[in-house]
């Protein structure tokens, strides 16, 4: 067992088994006499790792075969370019739902390319809300809707899946994948960085429709035309091989744990624990509607700002880790993703309490 809780939003904690197996493997993968990271991505060995890490991704989301997925890199902050570049598919614009700072990056990158129509923004609340989706004023011909699914520094969560007609629905998921259940069906792309509930950093998945690909404009680079990734099985150069691995190790994780919905049960139990807490304390606080909290990044403040050092070096002591709220807003932020086990949870409440016992 470890000796640390790792609270961090991204890069984060992997499921200890992954890492042992990893370590166990870091040498001879397999009897191959190579590490993962040695192989040539051409070769059998390799193939094979990559195809089974996309079968067992296809198997726990239930992704439908008229899917394609992509194993890319550069990060979601590639794809806020890439997605307009691709989807826009010749039309004037395009819907964004702006529910906090990662919907803000994807909307002023969107506007390199296309006009951009907010169609909701939950900026009259500082963010700390999903605007509901009646009063969302889509445009019926816009190239796609985008939202993002959960925000992590804002820590606010669609715990619901929005139906926007026929015009496909595209979704950030980079801090809540693979953390529920998702009808892929109603989407007609998802996307996220692997960073948080699936791998290193380094690896992009993107999963989208079919007949959604193969409209990117001319002078689109090779590399940002999911067209060209989906015909070359995302090989067009060199993957980020040792990431996939780990993602794949990370997707038979997950199936030996009873697969998304028995993770799902476990997060809303963790996060559940968290949020209980805090209501129940006037000395922390999370400014978020209730119906609308994230179950993977829990943000809170402290009654005084002056007591967050303490907190800080409290919380390190007992080998709470990365705590620290992202330096945009201040405060404290517990990222309780997948392989957060929920005894790190009780940990960091009983260390609340105790601080607000000796301190409040
Ligand atoms: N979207 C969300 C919701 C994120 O949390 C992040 C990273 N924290 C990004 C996009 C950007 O991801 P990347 O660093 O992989 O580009």
């Amino acid at each position: 067992m470890r000796q640390i809780f790792n609270f961090s939003a991204g890069p984060a904690v992997l499921p200890e088994e992954v890492l042992q197996q990893a370590a166990a493997e870091m040498l001879d993968w397999r009897g191959s006499g190579q590490s993962v990271m040695e192989m040539s991505h051409r070769g059998k060995e390799y193939m094979g790792i990559h195809a089974q890490a996309e079968a067992d991704l296809r198997e726990l989301m239930g992704i439908p075969s008229n899917y394609k997925v992509l194993f890319l890199q550069g990060g979601a902050t590639m794809q806020f370019a890439a997605i307009p570049m691709n989807l826009l598919r010749g039309k004037a614009s395009a819907d964004y739902v702006h529910t906090g700072e990662w919907s803000k990056k994807a909307i002023k990158e969107a506007k390199l390319f296309g006009k951009v129509n907010i169609a909701a923004s939950a900026e009259d609340r500082n963010f700390t809300y999903v605007p509901a989706r009646s009063t969302w004023k889509l445009d019926p011909q816009a190239a796609y809707v985008h939202v993002c699914m959960n925000e992590t520094i804002g820590g606010v969560e669609f715990n619901w899946e929005p139906e926007t007609g026929e015009v496909p629905l595209v979704a950030d998921v980079s801090s809540t994948f693979l953390s529920r259940p998702v009808d892929v069906s109603k989407y007609g792309l998802i996307y996220g960085g692997a960073q948080k509930n699936i791998g290193p950093a380094g690896l992009t998945i993107v999963i989208v429709r079919e007949d959604l690909i193969g409209h990117a404009p001319s002078g689109t680079p090779t590399m940002l035309d999911f067209k060209q990734q989906a015909d070359n099985d995302s090989m067009l150069n060199t993957p980020p091989t040792y990431s996939i691995y780990i993602a794949g190790l990370v997707f038979q994780w997950l199936k030996r744990q009873g697969g998304i919905a028995a993770i799902e049960k476990r997060n809303i139990e963790k996060s559940s624990l968290l949020y209980d807490y805090l209501d129940a304390t006037g000395f922390y606080a999370n400014p978020v509607d209730k119906a609308d909290r994230s179950r993977m990044n829990v943000p809170f403040t402290l009654k005084d700002a002056a007591l967050d050092d303490d907190f800080l070096a409290g919380a390190k002591a007992r080998n709470l880790l990365q705590l620290k709220g992202h330096r945009s807003v201040g405060g404290m932020r517990a990222s309780i993703y997948n392989a957060m086990p929920i005894e790190g949870v009780r940990a960091l409440v009983d260390y609340m309490r105790d601080f607000e016992k000796q301190r409040g």
